[in-house]
């Protein structure tokens, strides 16, 4: 006899995870499949671990600092298997606890692969059981892209990084996004010798233009390579190595070759067709604000549907889910003004439009801007100088962007990201009493536009 359920989840990341608790919280039967790791991308191979190791890159800069606030140190060593142990250790305890809060929330979770079988119905790949689910939530995530060219299996992604027997020397990274931003400040802190190769004009596309420059210009700073309107043409096993073939022409012999080119939505396999589900650019399953598909028995949250590719907005996306099917409390979750950060060093933090984006929607913008060296670069020589940046509608005085760059960015914009939410003005920002002495002053001292 085929099982029923109110809930079928597909995936038990952050998306599935919420929104499968929050439905058996409002007294759904609820099932959930995962066929890898429960904690999905974030916990077990995205932002968690990353930023375990982004903070163990920036003790590099925090040895050299201390000397020059009075520390004697004998010269560090860092090595990469302990860290790799802990890391492993603490992903480990956190997919405990997603698996005990699912058991709490009487959940049932399945360690199997699951596909549709048709728009109410779901096969679980070890066992081939069919259970029929009154809803079903496809909250699968995203897997890394990989261009299509000659020895591309010959690199690593994301998906491996974090695991490798041993750091290399030198490594080539493809890409001028998040991942390739945040692992090429990171492993050059580390020791590795990083080449950073982007086929446009400068990193972080989407980003404001004065976070970019200064983002770009402080990786160089540090020893960073960034090959700009390059791609990578070929990929080759050399005895100690490998070989890059650039479209420059030139070609490069490097330890390790990363790829950092985008993610795309994971529905291989799922039975979408099955099921009648709808597809749309990069395979990304097409929903409706609420998260619907175009099957009325199926809906889809997180990475898979290719809308902002963020952990916190999967979590929102899975609960308003749960709350307005199971709950009788309908919401959806807001893309607007969502504060993002990239743990690169130094740290990006933003929230709100861009200055370009500003002026294409507002006409009349102010822009407000500093640069200034962080306190703790004061005593050292460090040069590095940390970025802030207003952007304000001329007619409203609302801020409508924050961009910063520097130390702890992002648990700043964090919290300005409250006052952008709140529309906020350039006037009330003013009369904000400085926090002094501190970075994040800056935000409420700056008084005279630069354009
Ligand atoms: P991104 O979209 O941020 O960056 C992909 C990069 O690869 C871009 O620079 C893009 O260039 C380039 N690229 C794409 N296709 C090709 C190609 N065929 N050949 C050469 N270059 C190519 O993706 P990531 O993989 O870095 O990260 C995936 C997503 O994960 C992010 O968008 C983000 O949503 C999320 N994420 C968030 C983090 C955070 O919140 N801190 C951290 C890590 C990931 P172009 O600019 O020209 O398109």
């Amino acid at each position: 006899m085929t099982r029923e359920v109110d809930l079928f989840v597909i995936g038990a990341g952050s998306g599935g995870v919420r929104a499968a608790r929050i439905a058996a919280g409002h007294g759904a039967s609820v099932m959930i499949a995962e066929e890898f790791r429960f904690g999905g991308t974030c916990v077990i191979r995205g932002c968690v671990p990353k930023k375990l190791l982004v903070l163990a890159s920036r003790f590099a800069d925090a040895f050299d600092e201390a000397r020059s606030f009075g520390w004697q140190l004998d010269a560090p060593r860092f090595d990469w298997a302990t860290l790799r142990e802990a890391k492993e250790r603490e992903i480990s305890r956190l997919e405990g606890i997603y698996r005990r809060n699912l058991e709490n929330a009487r959940v049932e979770a399945v360690a199997s692969r699951a596909t549709l079988a048709g728009p109410d119905t779901v096969r679980i790949e070890t066992t081939g059981e069919i259970i029929r689910a009154g809803r079903i939530l496809i909250a699968t995530g995203g897997t890394p892209f990989r261009p299509d060219i000659p020895g591309a299996e010959l690199a690593v992604t994301s998906n491996e990084i974090f695991d490798l027997p041993a750091l290399p020397a030198s490594i080539v990274i493809e890409g001028g996004g998040f991942i390739a931003v945040e692992f090429g400040c990171l492993l050059a802190r580390l020791g590795v010798k990083v080449c950073v190769v982007y086929r446009g004009t400068q990193i972080m596309r989407g980003f404001d233009d004065d976070l970019r420059e200064h983002l770009a210009s402080a990786m160089r700073a540090h020893g960073i390579e960034i090959l700009t309107q390059t791609e990578l043409k070929a990929i080759e096993r050399k005895e100690d190595g490998y070989r890059v073939a650039l479209s420059s022409g030139e070609s490069r012999d490097t330890g390790l070759v990363m790829l950092a080119t985008g993610r795309l939505p994971k529905t291989d396999g799922l039975g979408l067709e099955a099921a009648g589900v709808a597809t749309g650019a990069k395979g990304a399953i097409t929903v409706t604000p609420d998260s619907r598909t175009n099957v009325p028995t199926i809906w889809a949250v997180g990475d898979v549907t290719n809308r902002l590719a963020l952990t916190p907005i999967a979590i929102r996306e899975g609960h308003a889910f749960a709350d307005t099917e199971f709950g009788g409390k309908p919401w959806t979750c807001d893309h607007h003004d969502v504060p993002a950060a990239v743990f690169s060093t130094p740290e990006i933090g933003t929230v709100g439009l861009t200055e370009t984006h500003a002026r294409e929607r507002h006409g009349a913008i102010a822009i407000y801007r500093s640069t200034f060296r962080p306190m703790h670069n004061v005593l050292s020589d460090a040069p590095e100088r940390m970025l802030m940046k207003l952007v304000v509608d001329v007619a409203t005085d609302r801020v409508l962007g924050v961009h910063i760059c520097g130390p702890d960015a992002a648990e700043m914009v964090q919290v300005a990201g409250i006052a952008i939410k709140m529309g906020a003005t350039k006037a009330q920002f003013d009369a904000t009493v400085a926090l002094h002495p501190s970075a994040a002053e800056e935000l409420v001292t700056m008084r005279t536009p630069v354009t």
